[in-house]
């Protein structure tokens, strides 16, 4: 056997102390979703909006992505299915643009259309590999804890060729989202290793730094866009890589 997976007492070199497990998040951290939303809505809905301009695409594709997240809060809350709160964040991008879909056939066919694009476009980050590799290499163990259902997050990992990622914990495994605390311990404890040795790691400062900060592990943002955030205190990386100087 080249690696020994039960070896969990395996040490990550960081500047952050003793790391002996890692967690990440999965969307715009491992997946970049962002990428893979963005192409998706412009294939299904180029043929609604033949006029608009790459500013006007930016926008739409905004829209769905970052402006509408409240919708996405309302499906964790359980007020809106996955498809709904999908179809409602597209009802918004588009009509902003003063496009309506029709109520049933053509709603239906576009979000199904637009998953099956969005599947097709997801891909890991760059530095994601080399990132596993290390970990490999060390013998920490690592898995990731993502707000959205086990098996659709298990699809995902997957068509991004993370099969490697073993241990993948949703919002249905506990029946919490971020920021409660038990669904990152729920990892901690599946790596079997103790939380204030475990890095989390995501793209988001208050669900993935700052939430597993306040469950007590080694929460750190991942600001991939070099994003300003005047006040925040805690620990920010560009890139996964930066893990690992
Ligand atoms: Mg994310």
């Amino acid at each position: 056997m080249e690696t020994a997976p039960e070896t969990s007492n395996g040490v990550l070199a960081t500047g952050l102390g003793v790391v002996r497990g890692v967690l990440f998040d999965i969307d715009d951290t491992l997946v970049d979703l962002e990428f893979a939303m963005t192409a998706a809505l412009r294939d299904v809905s180029e043929h609604l909006l033949p006029e608009l301009d790459e500013a006007g695409w930016d926008k739409f594709g905004r829209i769905f992505t970052r402006e509408t997240t409240h919708i996405y809060d309302r499906y964790l809350a359980g007020e809106l299915s996955f498809n709904e709160q999908r179809l409602l964040r597209g009802r918004a991008a588009l009509g902003h643009f003063g496009v309506e879909l029709d109520e049933d056939e053509q709603a239906h066919h576009w979000v199904s259309s637009y998953a099956s694009r969005q599947h097709g476009y997801i891909r890991a980050f760059d530095d994601v590999t080399p990132m596993l590799d290390a970990l490999d290499a060390a013998g920490v163990p690592y898995g990731a804890v993502s707000n959205n259902v086990h098996d659709y997050q298990r699809v995902k990992l997957d068509a991004a060729g993370l099969e490697r990622i073993r241990i993948l914990v949703g919002t249905d495994t506990v029946g919490v989202p971020k920021p409660d605390p038990a669904i990152y311990l729920e990892g901690v404890r599946r790596l079997g290793t103790a939380a204030g040795e475990t890095l989390y790691v995501g793209d988001n400062r208050l669900l993935d730094a700052e939430g597993s900060t306040a469950a007590g592990l080694l929460g750190v943002w991942l600001n991939r866009g070099g994003e300003p955030a005047p006040g925040f205190l805690g620990r920010e990386v560009g890139s996964l890589l930066e893990l690992l100087a």
